[in-house]
């Protein structure tokens, strides 16, 4: 099997934000949150083992720690993670979390460096160069989230520093819409990786498919189309991903454009990634509770 990554779940009753294009509130099946409200601690770190076990065996090296709501927001359960990857026979090393930074202080910084052992920051960003649209974007309560002071504390702490791209007609507010102003954007705050983000919307009539449709345009779609060409003529082959996407050195970065994030492609041997659901359970899909694995 190829497994690009494993991505962890961390429970919460609810998102701190409510991000216009949040593709989790386009497919809203519930796994049950079994860590907070019905196993037991023993069985629950039990099952957790063996599901970490299994990815690592089957050649995952990466974990991401995502969700339907902010990582930050449990505590509680990243210990968990953390003391029940420490017993594997071969602990996950590089340890990745995805977050719009929401909430988060330098002395919770230092708890996912020290105790969780987080390796990577992805920032997930709807708008680059504007604060306070990029607050508006993902409709945070945390009127002080700066991506600035956010990056500085990654990058103090050593920690590799990824910057997610939400791609929309919005992601610059002040400069023109250009890989080069992108890339220089991208320096200035010390990223080592960018992602470009296709946004994924749902069939169903839903708010967030509806700001999708209206803010993602030929404006955005165009740029893609162009970078990835860009990408191929100046940037570097680097290698290829399990999955098949191509990576590239472009201007020192490590590039992805990723078009596939909700794993959807029909290439019926690789499995792309595996997902851990609040309920203790390995998926294969994010979109479908038929993808169990055990
Ligand atoms: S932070 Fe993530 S889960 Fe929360 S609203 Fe935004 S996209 Fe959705």
């Amino acid at each position: 099997m190829n497994i690009q990554s494993l991505s962890v779940c961390v429970p919460a009753k609810r998102c701190i934000n409510d991000c216009k294009f949040c593709c989790s509130k386009m497919h809203t099946a519930d796994y049950k949150d079994n860590f907070t409200d019905i196993c037991s601690y023993s069985y629950y770190s039990d099952d957790m083992r063996k599901r970490l076990t299994y990815a690592r065996e089957n050649g995952c090296n990466t974990c991401m720690l995502t969700g339907n709501n902010e990582p930050q927001q449990n505590k509680e359960f990243l210990r968990v993670f953390s003391e029940v990857n420490k017993t594997l026979p071969n602990p996950f090393l590089n340890i990745e979390m995805q977050t719009s930074g929401a909430f988060i202080s330098p002395e919770f910084m230092d708890f996912f460096k020290n105790s969780v052992g987080l390796t990577t920051v992805a920032i997930s960003v709807a708008c680059l160069d504007d604060d306070a649209s990029n607050r508006d974007m993902i409709r945070t309560r945390d009127d002080d989230l700066c991506l600035k002071d956010l990056c500085r504390e990654i990058k103090k702490r050593n920690m590799n520093l990824r910057i997610c791209l939400n791609m929309n007609d919005g992601i610059l507010a002040h400069h023109s819409y250009t890989p080069e102003s992108i890339v220089s954007l991208c320096r200035e705050l010390e990223a080592d990786q960018i992602t470009f983000r296709a946004l994924w919307s749902s069939e169903e009539d839903t708010d967030q498919g509806r700001w999708i449709a209206e803010h993602v345009t030929e404006k955005t779609t165009d740029f893609i189309k162009a970078l990835k060409t860009d990408v191929k003529k100046v940037g570097k082959y680097l290698d290829t991903l399990e999955y098949g996407a191509d990576r590239y050195d472009y201007y020192g970065f490590s590039v992805v454009v990723d078009e596939d994030s909700m794993s959807q492609g029909t290439n019926k041997t690789a499995v792309k990634y595996l997902i851990l659901r609040p309920d203790g359970h390995l998926y294969s899909k994010w979109d479908s509770k038929a993808s169990l694995i055990f």
